[in-house]
């Protein structure tokens, strides 16, 4: 891609944000893409995988573009968080979609250098192919448990995603975008929180913009 391109994506899609943060997900583009994007000014990067993370933070460290920010947004296998943890600038993990997940992040924090955010999935739209937590009661126990460790891990907010696969993609984000809003105000009630949302992905992020997402992550309407 061209800089001038990248550029013209990035200030098209964040004169709508308002407040919202763009994560710019990099995952279908090739490192020299994003490295461009990072030239137009753009920090904030999201991938799904961990080895592809991996490749793309090695590179910037190599290049010493500092400055980066890396969202890991993907599922996260249990056998992969030691990797993660060893990559240069993590900043935060979007997708913490189990407790069994939470248990062994915490078995390995001493990896980590310093302390990332975390967000809890929540699987709004209950489709069976998508994680995320689905009780109250698990996201409850999510919430104590990350408070006894803290020195590493902050529980910044939560995060969803609208329906994948479904005839009218608007309203079934419509319904897991407010959802996602009502639990948070519930939490932030119940454990004086302050939790931010991450929902909204190219073709939907209007509508979390509609139901106060504070991070919206953006691939295709970037990178194209
Ligand atoms: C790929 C991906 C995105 C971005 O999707 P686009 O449609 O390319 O904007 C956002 N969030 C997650 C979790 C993703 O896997």
């Amino acid at each position: 891609m061209e800089l001038s391109q990248i550029q013209k994506n990035l200030n098209h899609i964040k004169s709508q944000l308002g407040n919202a943060k763009l994560i710019a997900v990099s995952k279908y583009s090739p490192v020299e893409d994003v490295a461009l994007a990072y030239q137009a000014g753009h920090k904030d990067f999201g991938e799904n995988r961990v080895q592809d993370l991996s490749e793309k933070a090695n590179y910037f460290q190599e290049h010493h573009l500092d400055h980066v920010r890396w969202h890991f947004i993907g599922h996260l296998q249990s056998n992969k968080v030691k990797d993660l943890f060893l990559i240069p600038n993590l900043e935060m993990i979007h997708s913490v979609d189990s407790l069994k997940l939470l248990h062994e992040m915490v078995k390995r924090k001493s990896f980590l250098k310093k302390a990332i955010k975390v967000f809890l999935q929540v699987n709004t739209s209950h489709e069976e192919q998508k994680s995320g937590f689905e009780s109250l009661e698990e996201i409850e126990n999510a919430i104590l448990y990350l408070r006894d460790h803290s020195d590493k891990f902050e529980l910044f907010g939560l995060m969803t995603m609208g329906p994948i696969r479904t005839e009218n993609f608007e309203n079934g984000a419509e319904v897991s975008f407010k959802q996602l809003f009502e639990l948070s105000r519930e939490l932030n009630e119940k454990f004086k929180l302050n939790l931010k949302l991450s929902m909204g992905m190219s073709q939907d992020f209007s509508i979390a913009l509609k139901y106060h997402s504070d991070f919206v992550r953006i691939g295709s309407a970037v990178f194209k």
